[in-house]
């Protein structure tokens, strides 16, 4: 499996530097294939029609959010949104999925929504759509390599920061403080992902924030985009080792989950 996976990450990487060389002059709008069959059609009716005015204007809200150039003119890939029931198995984060197309060296973007699992643990759509966008956006800035090897505290924390979505699930949790304590939702940021786990990595974030301002995070995830690696990005830019950060951000969730409100 491992050496699998290797191997993909090398062809990724030869492919995204092929890329790179050939950066395109073109820029794609986000295309929907309404073309859902599945077993949900009064989702696909209800959600349908929303897709298009978010496409529009998502892409640059969340890219503005993270101190990238806006999107208006497009994504620099071609990326294709269509409603599914379930995800292919490529598919790298809950929703969205990169599509490399080996043969051309052509890299582009299919973003699934699952309406299975939207019918099973229904959320607001405009939130979901924004958070599988960040990763989308980013994929598609970073030219797909660096994005497929951000650990899920960063791809994940960052989704949950620029989506919005991130609050609500704060929230969510403070909530719960009574069956479940701030000190239950505390791990290692980079230990095996549970179903508490985004709440930690939208702290992570959020801490970070604290530390230097929204625009010294823009200008964290600048370095990412320009293939700096995660934790060495944490070190330029916050003078943090790994294992300050990590129990930096343990301490950090604690604090917040036990106040009430921010
Ligand atoms: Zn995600």
């Amino acid at each position: 499996m491992r050496r699998e996976r290797d191997r993909l990450l090398l062809i990724v990487s030869l492919l995204a530097s092929f890329a790179r060389a050939q950066e395109p002059a073109q820029r794609y709008q986000p295309v929907f294939l309404a073309d859902y069959q599945g077993e949900h059609p009064e989702l696909a009716a209800r959600y349908g029609p929303q897709v298009e005015p978010l496409l529009k204007k998502l892409p640059s809200q969340v890219a503005v959010r993270l101190g990238l150039s806006a999107y208006e003119q497009g994504f620099r890939y071609p990326i294709t949104i269509r409603f599914v029931d379930h995800l292919a198995p490529h598919v790298a984060h809950a929703l969205a999925g990169v599509t490399l197309d080996v043969s051309g060296g052509r890299i582009r973007q299919e973003f699934e929504v699952s309406l299975d699992d939207l019918a099973k643990d229904p959320m607001d759509f405009e939130l979901l759509l924004a958070h599988e966008m960040t990763h989308a956006v980013l994929t598609d800035s970073t030219g797909a390599l660096p994005s497929l090897r951000f650990e899920p505290w960063l791809q994940e924390g960052l989704a949950e920061w620029a989506s919005g979505d991130g609050e609500m699930r704060l929230r969510r949790a403070r909530e719960t403080a009574n069956e479940s304590p701030a000190a239950d939702w505390v791990r290692d940021i980079d230990a095996p992902e549970t179903g508490k786990s985004y709440v930690q990595y939208y702290l992570a974030i959020k801490y970070l924030i604290e530390l230097n301002g929204t625009p010294g995070l823009q200008a964290f995830v600048r370095l990412l985009v320009q293939g700096v690696p995660p934790k060495e990005a944490l070190r330029r830019r916050y003078g943090l080792g790994w294992t300050d950060f990590k129990s930096n951000v343990k301490a950090y969730t604690i604090a917040t989950l036990s106040r009430k409100t921010d």
